[in-house]
């Protein structure tokens, strides 16, 4: 899968648009380009995939748009159409945070779905009644499948967000959500066992407890759904992450980094045109990159990714040390995280 940044996270816009930012007058003439990515930045990265095998084929699995926030970006139905040239599965992520059916960036939101892209949310549940309640609703009429990541910081946040789906899916009609119920229902009547215990398990329990469950489920009618539960962590005032997710502070939360072993799964990039080779979105702060998909040629890129690649390797071993020798959390000279192994 491609992790495709088309916004930074700017924070500067207010809820439907960016009034404040650099997009609109008066502020239009301090260009910011490499906040918002451009039509041309898109063809360029695009013609730059299909000359990269690897990202070729990382490409047609799947291209996620994502930020920031993807749907703020003015030219996102524009993008959508490039890199739509690559792959036929193309998704954007938003957090649906979003005023009402009259926003432009709703309006973004429903001409991709007409191209046949599907749109993924986060919940949020300070702003799920106020907002994405209604325009959900609305989306899943429009699409033929839906993945919600959840985002918890302990199991009982994680089960109150269980809740509000399963309230939803509720009303949105028992006997065309059936499927999506029963999951739901599963993971939820499990999650409660370990709420009730208030033992403080961690990770490992907790994956044991949930067995063999499935986190998708398909529709009678073809409409597949899919919920990602996901730690959320202390991010330090510099900006590093915590060795331990907030939901279980006992565990040091190791990443295993595929690419270090050859096996590039995912590869983020920013609409800078940096790449790493993971689900960072900026915060893990990995110091090597995999080039630059903007500036870098087809032949220096593939150059940086075994450059890298043997950095990372490196850097592993020295991570496994360290943790083994109690000094974890250090940084090593690599640059990758002290997490990753
Ligand atoms: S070392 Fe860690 S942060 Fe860097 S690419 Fe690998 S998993 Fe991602």
């Amino acid at each position: 899968m491609l992790s495709v940044f088309v916004e930074a996270n700017c924070n500067r816009y207010v809820r439907d648009e960016c009034r404040f930012c650099h997009v609109y007058p008066p502020l239009s003439e301090h260009t910011r380009s490499d906040w918002h990515m451009t039509p041309d930045e898109a063809r360029l990265m695009a013609d730059k995939i299909r000359r990269v095998d690897p990202l070729n084929k990382l490409a047609k699995k799947e291209i996620n748009l994502t930020g920031g926030e993807a749907s703020q970006n003015p030219h996102i139905v524009e993008i959508f159409n490039i890199f739509k040239t690559l792959s036929s599965n193309v998704r954007l992520h938003t957090n649906l945070d979003i005023n009402s059916e009259k926003s432009k960036r709703w309006e973004r939101l429903v001409e991709i779905t007409k191209l046949r892209g599907r749109i993924d949310i986060t919940l949020y549940p300070t702003v799920w009644e106020l907002r994405q309640k209604t325009l959900l609703s609305k989306l899943i009429g429009l699409q033929d499948g839906l993945i919600v990541n959840l985002i918890y910081e302990s199991l009982s946040d994680l089960l109150n967000q269980l809740t509000i789906l399963l309230n939803f899916f509720n009303e949105q009609g028992p006997e065309k959500f059936h499927p999506v119920l029963d999951l739901l229902n599963t993971f939820h009547a499990r999650l409660k066992e370990l709420v009730d215990k208030k033992t403080g398990c961690g990770e490992d329990d907790f994956l044991d407890h949930m067995g063999d469950f499935k986190n998708y489920v398909s529709c009678s009618d073809g409409f597949i759904f899919a919920v990602n539960a996901i730690p959320s962590f202390y991010v330090d005032p510099k900006g590093i992450r915590a060795m331990t997710s907030l939901p279980f502070p006992k565990d040091i939360y190791m990443l295993d980094c595929t690419a270090i072993r050859g096996a590039i799964e995912i590869m983020t990039i920013l609409q800078t045109g940096e790449m790493t080779p993971c689900c960072d979105v900026g915060n893990l702060k990995c110091r090597p990159k995999f080039g630059n998909l903007l500036t870098d040629s087809p032949e220096v890129i593939l150059e940086k990714f075994e450059a890298s690649r043997k950095l990372m390797a490196s850097g592993s071993l020295k991570n496994q040390q360290n943790i083994g020798n109690n000094k974890a959390g250090e940084w090593v000279d690599e640059g990758i995280p002290p997490y990753c192994v």
